[in-house]
C-alpha cells in the first residue's frame, strides 16, 4: 500500500485532474451500482456532504437513535446541515417499515417535511450488525410510497457484504446515496467514498468544497484505496470468525457479558460488571496489557474490533490475557 502511494499518478483534484482518484470514485459507483463518486476525507465528512446535498434546513432524518450520524459526528446534522432528527430505537439497529410509517410526518404547518431515511449498514453501535438485502427492500419500498430519500451510512458495508455473502451492491439497491470508508475494515490510512446519481455526484463536490474537503494531489491516498478493494474484502471473513471467537472466549469470562447472538461480523461489544470498575478505566488497564479495546462508560461496555492484521492466535492472546486481569478484580 505504501509502495502504491509513493508511485501514484497525481494531477490536481480540485480540477478534476487527478487520475488516480477519478478512476477509484468511478471504481467505487461500480461496485455500488451507482452513477458516480466523489472521494472525501473521512466518514464523517462524507455522511455531511450527503445530509447538506440531500436536505435544506427545516427538513427532517430518520434514524436509528444509536447511528454514528446521530451521537458520534458533533451534531453536524444540527449546527451545519439545519435539519432534525427522527430517532427511532431499533433492536439491532435494522430500520423496519412499521418504525418508519410511525416516524414519518404528515403533511402539517406544524411539522417539520420528512426528507430522508438513514441507514447504517454494518449498524456500528448496535454490535455490528447487517441490514440485509431484503430489510433494504423493505426501507426503500417505504421511501418509494412517502417520496423520501435513503442514504446509507456504509462506513462498514463491506463487513455487512461479506458477512451476508452478497455483493456490496445488493446493499445499495434501490438507494439515493451510499458513503463507505476505506479506513475502517479496508485497512487504509485515509478517506472514503460518497456515491450516488451523477447529478447528486456533481451538487455533493460543491457541498465537498465548502466544507474543507477539496484536496490538491489526493491521488496518493486513492492509491491506498485501490489497494484496500484489490486485497481487503477477500480478507473479511476471517476477521469475522475472529470476532466471533473472541465473543464466546470472553462470554466465559466472570464479570463480563457478551450477547453473542449480536455478534455478526467483526465488532465485539462486552459488558463490564460493576467490580471490574468503569469500561474507560478497564480498558485504559488493558491498553498497558497489550490489548487495545475502547471503554463507553455511558453503556457500561467495552469494544473490541478485529480486522485483518489481527489474527486468530492473537485474538485467543487478547482473551487469556482479559480473562487474566479481570480475575485481579475480584
Ligand atoms: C467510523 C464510522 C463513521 C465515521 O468515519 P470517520 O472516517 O471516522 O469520520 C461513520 N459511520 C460509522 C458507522 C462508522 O463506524
Amino acid at each position: 500500500m505504501r509502495q502504491a502511494m509513493a508511485t501514484a499518478e497525481v494531477g490536481d483534484d480540485v480540477f478534476d485532474e487527478d487520475p488516480t482518484v477519478r478512476s477509484l470514485e468511478e471504481r467505487s459507483a461500480e461496485l455500488f451500482g451507482l452513477d458516480a463518486g466523489l472521494f472525501v476525507a473521512s466518514g464523517t465528512q462524507g455522511n455531511l456532504c450527503a445530509l447538506l446535498t440531500h436536505c435544506r434546513p427545516r427538513q427532517e432524518v430518520i434514524a436509528e437513535h444509536r447511528c454514528h450520524v446521530v451521537t458520534w459526528e458533533v451534531g453536524g446534522w444540527a449546527s451545519l446541515a439545519g435539519v432534525t432528527m427522527a430517532t427511532v430505537d431499533a433492536p439491532r439497529g435494522v430500520l423496519t417499515p412499521t418504525l418508519l410509517e410511525g416516524a414519518i410526518k404528515p403533511d402539517n404547518i406544524h411539522l417539520v417535511d420528512t426528507r430522508l431515511i438513514w441507514v447504517e449498514n454494518t449498524h456500528n453501535a448496535a454490535g455490528g450488525t447487517c441490514t440485509t438485502p431484503s430489510d433494504l427492500d423493505a426501507i426503500t419500498g417505504v421511501a418509494r410510497t412517502h417520496n423520501l430519500r435513503v442514504h446509507i451510512d456504509g462506513a462498514r458495508i463491506f463487513n455487512a457484504a461479506a458477512a451476508l455473502d452478497v455483493p456490496v451492491a445488493d446493499l445499495a439497491r434501490g438507494v439515493d446515496s451510499i458513503q463507505f470508508c476505506l479506513s475502517k475494515g479496508l485497512g487504509a490510512p485515509v478517506g472514503s467514498l460518497l456515491i450516488g446519481e451523477a447529478s447528486f455526484i456533481e451538487e455533493a463536490r460543491r457541498v465537498r468544497k465548502m466544507v474543507g474537503g477539496g484536496m490538491r494531489q489526493v491521488g496518493v491516498l486513492a492509491a491506498a484505496g485501490h489497494v484496500a478493494l484489490d486485497e481487503t474484502p477477500s480478507l473479511l471473513p476471517q476477521d469475522h470468525a475472529n470476532a466471533l471467537e473472541l465473543a464466546q472466549l470472553l462470554s466465559d469470562v466472570p464479570g463480563l457479558s457478551v450477547d453473542l447472538d449480536i455478534v455478526e461480523t467483526n465488532i465485539v461489544y462486552f459488558g463490564i460488571g460493576h467490580e471490574l470498575g468503569r469500561p474507560s478505566t478497564f480498558a485504559a488497564e488493558l491498553d498497558e496489557l497489550g490489548v487495545r479495546v475502547v471503554g463507553f462508560d455511558e453503556t457500561g461496555r467495552c469494544r473490541a474490533v478485529t480486522h485483518h492484521q489481527v489474527s486468530a492466535d492473537d485474538v485467543r492472546q487478547a482473551a487469556t490475557i482479559i480473562h487474566d486481569h479481570a480475575a485481579t478484580h475480584r
